[in-house]
């Protein structure tokens, strides 16, 4: 810093006694521009280590295999590649070739990092992290440059702290490697590729620090073959998204700091976040208790926790409320949803609101009572029911359908194509590119016609709960599943009759 300031002060000086002197201080000024716009980029170069690529975060990686829920058989794998790292002697006796690089591929936020930053403190190694698009620039050869860099910083940092290895994470490595050639005109991808080939290449297993690189990717097609080959990313694992116990390994990990209130059940929370990865799941936990301060709880209710899940799947509850018109049929296309859903699969509808959030003014959520990963024909036909549902109670309340339904439609469509397409049509197997359109075309149709005839029938028959729920929802925006459920188990009961929304719309404005 002192060196820095003596030598503007300097500088300054030199160019006060030019300027007396009369002497035209342009063309120094303008070198002197120009030797600072060299060293900036050069500095960047330097910087490798401390911020620019390869953030150092090697002494307080404090995460261990058992902060990551679920992902069994990806730790599983992963530990039983880094013991070569752990016991070394015994991998040297034996000769084993080291194992130079671990590559985890699956959805984003589903711990990727986590599991590296894991790996580094189970080998005792520092944890250099960086991330793909952080070595692509336009200049060519700073990307090489910045990849040998990464490499002699680890060394570097493992010597610092005296640790036996370091763990490179290079995050987004389907960035700098891609197929090579497949960028067209940019030879700086494939020059970097190929730096980081020839540094895996050159990693040796009794080279005084052990070096293990550990990239992750959500798109692993698109990684250049070279990268795959034995000696180089040789194992890879896959990191998917939790299922239920992982859901719930992962739902105690993050709730573990945060109290909880007695009627929390999180083998029922962990049901109904089916589909969501570890990052939502972080999410939801960190909503709820935000939600609990927000009230003054002292713990987080269940309350808290289905207020975040709506959040975390929906968005923000906005302010924006549609007119009654709009409201009354919102509340009759979610009912009709709700009623279609539990009635033709019992006890999976958790949540039916109609607080409007993101793009959805009304939302029903469903909590699967197993985690699907197939799905037959007649599972398929009932998804096209629920989503058409929504519509055609639309049209039996009011006798008319919305743009409401607009995205159910395109989602019923899409299901029923694939029926078709995957060969669970009358039509058998069937080859979309040789086919003729307007046979595929009816068939498709016939199967949202029957969907459709399905869910006005379950909605003709319970008419009288769709009525009620619908009034709810309007008076109240959200109704338990137990309510809806109570409602289904005697709809005789029923005795209140639906009247015009023009009628009742008047008369809760008076109540209000
Ligand atoms: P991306 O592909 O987007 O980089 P990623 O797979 O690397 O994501 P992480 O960065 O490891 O995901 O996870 C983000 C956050 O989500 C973590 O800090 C953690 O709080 C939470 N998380 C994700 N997966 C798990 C898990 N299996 N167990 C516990 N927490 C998890």
């Amino acid at each position: 810093m002192k060196h820095k300031e003596l030598l503007m002060g300097t500088a300054l000086g030199i160019l006060g006694f030019l300027i007396i002197l009369e002497v035209n201080v342009w063309p120094v000024l303008l070198l002197c521009g120009l030797g600072y716009l060299l060293y900036t980029s050069g500095g960047q170069l330097r910087g490798v280590g401390k911020g620019r690529v390869g953030a150092v975060i090697a002494h307080t990686t404090q995460v261990t295999f058992d902060d990551i829920g679920g992902q069994e058989a990806a730790k599983r794998e992963l530990i039983e590649a880094l013991e070569f790292l752990r016991d070394y002697e015994r991998a040297k006796a034996l000769g084993i070739r080291p194992l130079k690089g671990v590559l985890l591929s699956g959805p984003p936020g589903t711990g990727k990092t986590l599991l590296a930053k894991a790996a580094a403190s189970y080998t005792d190694s520092v944890f250099i992290s960086a991330s793909g698009s952080e070595f692509i620039e336009v200049y060519a050869g700073l990307g090489a440059q910045r990849i040998r860099e990464l490499f002699s910083s680890a060394r570097k940092l493992a010597k610092e702290h005296k640790k036996p290895g370091a763990v490179i994470f290079i995050d987004e490595i389907e960035v700098l490697a891609s197929r090579r050639g497949a960028q067209a005109g940019h030879l700086e991808y494939d020059q970097t590729l190929n730096q980081l080939l020839v540094e895996m290449d050159g990693l040796k297993l009794d080279s005084g620090v052990r070096i293990l690189v550990i990239a992750a990717t959500n798109r692993p097609d698109l990684l250049d073959p070279a990268i795959m080959r034995p000696g180089r990313f040789d194992r890879t694992v896959a990191v998917g998204l939790p299922d239920r116990k992982g859901r719930l390994e992962i739902l105690k990990i993050h709730l573990r700091n945060k109290p909880l209130a007695d009627d929390v059940d999180l083998e029922d929370l962990a049901r109904e976040t089916f589909g969501l990865s570890g990052a939502h799941i972080e999410s939801l936990c960190n909503e709820a208790a935000i939600s609990t301060l927000r009230r003054g709880g002292a713990a987080i209710s269940s309350q808290d926790l289905a207020e975040a899940l709506n959040k975390v799947l929906l968005g923000e509850r906005l302010d924006r409320r549609p007119s009654d018109e709009e409201m009354w049929r919102v509340c009759a296309h979610e009912a009709g949803h709700a009623i279609v859903a539990e009635t033709i699969r019992p006890g999976s509808v958790a949540h039916i609101t109609v607080s409007p959030r993101g793009n959805a003014l009304g939302f029903v959520r469903h909590s699967p009572a197993e985690d699907r990963y197939l799905y037959p024909r007649e599972v398929l036909e009932e998804e096209i029911q629920i989503l058409l549902a929504g519509a055609a109670a639309e049209q039996l309340m009011f006798g008319s359908k919305s743009t409401g339904a607009a995205n159910d439609f395109r989602r019923a469509l899409d299901i029923a194509k694939r029926i078709v397409l995957y060969g669970m049509s009358p039509l058998g197997v069937v080859d979309k590119d040789t086919a003729p359109m307007d046979m595929l075309a009816r068939v498709t149709n016939e199967i949202i016609q029957n969907a459709d005839r399905c869910a006005v029938s379950i909605l003709t028959r319970y008419r009288a709960v769709l009525e009620k729920l619908s009034e709810e929802l309007f008076e109240k925006e959200t109704v338990s599943a137990e309510e809806l459920r109570s409602y289904l188990a005697a709809p005789g009961k029923l005795t209140w009759k639906w009247r015009k929304p023009s009628v009742r719309r008047s008369r809760i404005k008076r109540r209000m």
